[in-house]
């Protein structure tokens, strides 16, 4: 047996013969066209129409995450400029296959150079333009293989495209060599519930044919597994879809304490699977999502019945509503549109609704009125609160307003080092991992070229997390997380460790985070945090956690395992 290891999606284990993803197309020469300018751009019109439209197609099929970025990825493909320069070629004389090519490469290339988001979708043009050029060849575009059989689908790495129509009945687990735990191949593995590892670089070797296990909780592949391996596997994954398919429980550790499940929504259409995928509650309602394309600020009543239709979707549950988070990574025009050099750096969070307190105090309005009219248990809190004095001020507003529970998203070191302070004020304390990581690491989180930094299992990160944990424990107050590291099954026993109350996460998330949770103990997760702490770096820390969680004693709801 020999492995090969890269970042594992959730908590499932499967096992099946490989296949690889078909190569790319050949890149075509460029040597010119002989049917001239005309027929060559209405080739390349009628050819990337076609793709639109099947992409479009492909997303409606899908639906949720998929479809919008099977929407998006229509867009780009028919977006102007890039037919501009598509025609462009033409007119020198190229062929359409060559304009394509050229156009979409520079495209890619431009897309890189921005970075951050847009520097990550420069994959997908990748994807587009090979469909472009099947079509104009009158070839099957490059794809999931489809060999007749279940298999572990090798990829370098999927479109979107792919990874949205995966049929689950025959791809039993993907593996890809490029892409990482924010790639939309990992987003849309998670949300699917496939079994994946990704940015597997070692995954080049895997050939067609040959038998793996694939354990995305280690995030190891195994080549040539012995059969007790390929027994222990098959016993895991059949634990694992009865503990997914059993109703849901509350989250607990394995020795009863509770640790509450919630989700993080967007806007209150999503509430209905939350509560299907057994949420508790909500622990982050990010209501700038209700607004980002609104130009002017949403009224009181526009804001108000849509809190109302939150807050009913969970009679008797807490729900956690976060103030409009405007700037950065969330632009909302009426509340910052200044132009700053270091956005996340800049007017933003509750700086943003301190400078136009009217805003802030029209939602706090909207809010109070939808919790007269609501059962749930409202709790709210203000996001980027760096100082006490920021703690103070909001927490007081919103008692004026008669929000009972108010608290303060750490998402910035400063608040996270003076936690006691923050909570001698605050009801509640949710830490934003995302944010918190972004500043303590100094690293933009929508760059592309400092992604490496933007991961919560650096140990600087933790110790912040710690701080918080033991104010909140020390003055009996509630520490949530909500960023993104609590959807990582391992990384939400080690928050657990260090003190976090509750969790908050996607709710595809939920299963597997639950499952995490009631394997270990609380001394294991304080065990769990200690080896984190210890570590030098992000990397190392995920090692030494998952090294001890595997040598731990198993307790007695591990029989999953
Ligand atoms: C965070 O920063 O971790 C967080 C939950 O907020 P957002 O991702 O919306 O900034
Ligand atoms: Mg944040």
């Amino acid at each position: 047996m020999s492995e090969l290891r890269g970042v594992g999606i959730g908590l499932g284990v499967a096992q099946g013969p490989v296949v690889r993803m078909t190569e790319a197309l050949p890149a075509p020469d460029d040597s010119p066209s002989t049917a001239g300018a005309d027929a060559e751009r209405a080739r390349a019109r009628e050819a990337v129409a076609t793709v639109a439209r099947e992409l479009t197609a492909r997303g409606e099929a899908a639906g949720g995450a998929a479809q919008e970025v099977l929407e998006a990825q229509a867009m780009i493909a028919e977006d102007p400029t890039l037919q501009d320069e598509v025609d462009a070629r033409i007119d020198g004389g190229a062929t359409a296959e060559w304009a394509v090519h050229d156009a979409f490469a520079g495209f890619r290339a431009t897309l890189e150079a921005v970075g951050g988001y847009l520097g990550e979708r420069a994959a997908d043009l990748d994807d587009i333009a090979q469909r472009v050029l099947a079509r104009l060849r009158g070839v099957d575009a490059p794809g999931v293989p489809n060999p007749g059989h279940p298999f572990v689908l090798v990829a370098r790495d999927l479109a979107p495209a792919d990874t949205a129509l995966l049929d689950l009945d025959q791809v039993l687990a993907l593996i890809t060599t490029d892409g990482g735990p924010t790639s939309h191949t990992a987003i849309l593995a998670r949300e699917k519930g496939i079994v994946a590892i990704v940015g597997a670089s070692e995954g080049t070797a895997l050939t067609t044919g040959e038998t793996v296990i694939v354990d995305a909780a280690a995030g190891v592949v195994t080549r040539e597994p012995s059969t007790e391996a390929l027994a222990r596997a098959a016993e895991r994954a059949a634990a694992r879809r009865s503990a997914v398919d059993s109703p849901a429980t509350p989250g607990a550790l394995a020795d009863g304490t509770p640790i509450a499940l919630l989700a993080n929504l967007g806007k209150p259409a999503d509430a209905a699977d939350a509560v299907a995928r057994g949420a508790e509650g909500v622990g982050l309602f990010r209501t700038e999502f209700l607004f980002l394309s609104a130009s002017q600020a949403p009224t009181v009543a526009q804001q108000r019945e849509s809190y109302r239709e939150l807050l009913a979707a969970f009679p008797g549950r807490k729900v956690v509503v976060r103030m409009l988070d405007a700037g950065a990574d969330k632009p909302l025009a009426f509340l910052n549109d200044a132009h700053e050099e270091n956005p996340a750096l800049g007017l933003r969070g509750l700086r943003a609704l301190r400078a136009s307190e009217d805003i802030l105090r029209e939602q706090l309005t909207a809010l109070a009125e939808a919790d007269a009219e609501t059962d749930a248990d409202l709790w709210v809190m203000a996001p980027m609160v760096a100082t006490v004095e920021e703690t103070v001020y909001f927490t007081g507003l919103a008692r004026e307003y008669g929000l009972k529970t108010a608290g303060v998203m750490v998402e910035v070191p400063s608040s996270a080092l003076l936690a006691d302070r923050v909570l001698a004020h605050a009801d509640f304390a949710s830490i934003g991992t995302n944010d918190l990581t972004q500043y303590t690491m100094a690293a933009d989180r929508l760059l592309g070229s400092v992604a490496s930094f933007q991961d919560p299992w650096h140990p600087a990160v933790l110790r912040l997390v710690r701080e918080v944990g033991a104010a909140g424990a020390r003055l009996g107050k509630p520490v949530g997380i909500c960023g993104e590291a609590a959807a990582d099954p391992l990384l939400a026993v080690v928050l657990v460790g260090l003190g976090a109350t509750s969790l908050s996460m996607a709710p595809s998330a939920l299963a597997d985070v639950r499952r995490a949770l009631s394997e270990r103990t609380a001394s294991d997760a304080l065990s769990l945090a200690e080896a984190a702490l210890d570590a030098d770096d992000a990397s190392s820390a995920r090692t030494a956690v998952a090294t001890l969680a595997a040598a731990l004693p198993p307790h007695q709801k591990e029989t999953t395992s």
